[in-house]
């Protein structure tokens, strides 16, 4: 996948450049040591223009996730959010995955750094786990455990654990990974939220040991405004095993059904679920599309 060209701009401290001749020290603390934090957002096309998604969400995390490690972090959201919506226009997109880093410089010490640079990219990227129901398997890498790292701070560091889980499922002939937590309850996937669907209610693991998503909260919501039961509570991996139906959210993803987990199919046609209707209804919240038809 070729993320950018020639032509690209990204945004780094203010400034924008060419994504191609912009560089990052190889002293870097953050390459080295994985000390950097990060964001996903993702800009829709939609029938008002281009619009963010929760984009203020997203930068606030951002800070939040910077804070967490103790790396600087000296910007504010709108005027971000702004930088962000030029940056794609400067790259002639509409709908895009957009993402903002924070890293710091040169460093070879294990000590909170003193300064720190921001730079976003953006590219255009379809759903990242593709748009058919996923095989999914339980994977042997845990969570990190939050008493050795912050892990509802989005931090560069602890996506080797991702990397590990994903890769090893695919390998495996799956299309990814779900992780147990240190308790030994299912937490969620490498980099997306995990929801089962079981006698009409929706269940999803609580925050503490799971990354807390924007889009989950926004699936909760979702679930709240259609009076569908919503219950945050550990599950087990019987509780995996004998759902009605699960589904995978992030904002990379979006939302996205699971057909089976290590090789259990689930029985409930995914059209007929309730996290089928999440879906139509987070695509119509993301595209500004209710009360759409009504107004044309
Ligand atoms: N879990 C992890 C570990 C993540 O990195 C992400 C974001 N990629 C998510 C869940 C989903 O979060 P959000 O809905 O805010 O994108």
């Amino acid at each position: 996948m070729q993320y950018y060209s020639r032509e690209t701009y990204i945004h780094l401290n203010g400034d924008f450049v060419k994504a191609a001749e912009a560089g990052a020290d190889f002293f870097g603390q953050s390459l080295h040591y994985g000390y950097a934090a990060f964001e996903g957002l993702r800009a829709y096309s939609t029938h008002h223009g281009i619009r963010i998604f929760k984009a203020e969400e997203h930068f606030d995390r951002l800070k939040k996730s910077c804070d967490a490690i103790n790396l600087p972090y000296q910007w504010d959201t709108p005027a971000l959010i702004t930088s962000t919506y030029e940056l794609l226009s400067k790259n002639n997109l509409r709908a895009a995955y957009i993402r903002p880093l924070v890293f710091s410089g040169p460093n070879m010490h294990l000590t909170a750094a003193s300064s720190s640079n921001i730079m976003i990219a953006a590219w255009e990227w379809g759903p990242y786990l593709g748009q058919n129901l996923l095989r999914v398997c339980i994977s042997d890498v845990e969570r990190p455990n939050p008493k050795s790292l912050p892990v509802d701070a989005k931090v560069s560091g602890q996506y080797v654990s991702s990397i590990l889980a994903t890769s090893d499922a695919i390998k495996r002939g799956f299309d990814e990974a779900l992780l147990r937590d240190q308790e030994g309850y299912i937490a969620q996937a490498s980099s997306e939220n995990l929801f089962i669907e079981k006698d009409f209610k929706l269940y999803t693991p609580p925050l503490g040991n799971v990354f807390p998503g924007i889009t989950r909260q926004t699936v909760i919501a979702l679930c709240k405004e259609l009076n569908i039961d919503i219950v945050e509570k550990k599950l087990t991996v019987a509780d995996i095993l004998s759902a009605d139906s699960a589904f995978l959210c992030g904002t990379a993803s979006e939302i996205i059904g699971i057909k089976e987990v290590d090789g259990i199919v689930y029985k409930e046609d995914w059209e007929h679920t309730i996290g089928a209707s999440i879906q139509r209804k987070y695509k119509k919240l993301v595209l500004e599309e209710e009360n759409y038809e009504v107004i044309i």
